[in-house]
């Protein structure tokens, strides 16, 4: 058991990678804190995970909404070893069509609640405590009509080394997973069909060297070694899950003959 003993608050965590985490945290030994919005997916989520799992309404937006969640985690378990950031939203923002709302609204949610996140946990973290965050391949791909997803994701590759250096004298690490395309409900809004889907799906196939979409478990797999001590000497890293999207786009299958 990789995470015996050890606690964990997990921001969304009532789907798509944030619940696959969940998931292997448990099965590991640990005990969690979820947070989310929606009150079905919470459910769903607590019926899943079973009693090693609190689950918290909360808006990361929300001001003092993560500070509860951490309370409860508190009051629960005593002290917190792991925080797994990893809320986030998609959302286009082509230049001509986007209002400062919609802009702010993904500045906000992925990387503003992020640093709000950790600084909620801050205090309560135990020395050798592990925060991940979650960033994107979309901090350095450039993909058209992403601006505010983009630059929040690359905030977050800057907040890392920030966070690292400034709470390594405590003993805590801080890293970020770097997923590519992954099977999540965070296509839903732009491939709301299984044809729409599928049809997205091969699209990036073609632009990932190793051929497909990631799942989510490919990137819990990341965040639990990430959160465990076999990860103890590892601080301000990136791990990139995306097939080689990143590093090796030159092997994609659009480039083969
Ligand atoms: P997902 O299944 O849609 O999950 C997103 C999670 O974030 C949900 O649990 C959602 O909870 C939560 N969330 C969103 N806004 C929130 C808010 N204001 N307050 C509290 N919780 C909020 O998508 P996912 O793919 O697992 O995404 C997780 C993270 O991975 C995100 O940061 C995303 O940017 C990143 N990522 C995903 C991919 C991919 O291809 N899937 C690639 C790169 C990076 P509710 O539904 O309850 O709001």
């Amino acid at each position: 058991m990789r995470l015996q003993n050890k606690t964990a608050l997990i921001t969304g965590g009532n789907s798509g990678i944030g619940l696959a985490t969940a998931e292997r945290f448990i099965a590991e030994g640990a005990e969690i804190v979820i947070t989310g919005r929606n009150q079905e997916t919470l459910d769903a989520a607590v019926a899943k995970l079973g009693p090693k799992a609190l689950v918290v309404r909360a808006d990361v937006t929300e001001d003092g909404a993560v500070d509860a969640a951490v309370a409860a985690a508190i009051k629960q378990f005593g002290k917190l070893d792991i925080v797994f950031a990893n809320a986030g939203i998609p959302g286009a923002t082509p230049v001509g069509e986007t209002d400062l709302a919609r802009f702010e609204q993904i500045i906000r949610v992925n990387l503003t609640a992020v640093f709000f996140t950790v600084q909620a946990a801050s205090s309560h973290l135990t020395a050798g405590a592990s925060i991940i965050l979650n960033g994107s391949v979309h901090q350095v791909l450039g993909i058209p009509g992403a601006s505010a997803y983009a630059a929040s994701k690359g905030g977050i590759s800057s907040m890392t080394r920030v966070l690292a250096s400034e709470l390594a004298p405590r003993g805590i690490r801080v890293n970020t997973v770097v997923p590519g395309a992954t099977r999540t409900p965070i296509w839903a809004s732009r491939a709301p069909t299984p044809d729409a889907f599928s049809a997205l799906e091969a699209g990036f196939s073609r632009a990932i060297p190793l051929g497909h979409m990631g799942e989510a478990e490919d990137i819990a797999n990341a965040v639990l070694f990430l959160a465990s001590d076999e990860a103890k000497q590892i601080t301000a890293a990136e791990i990139v899950v995306d097939g080689g999207h990143i590093g090796a786009p030159a092997g994609a299958p659009i480039y083969r003959t």
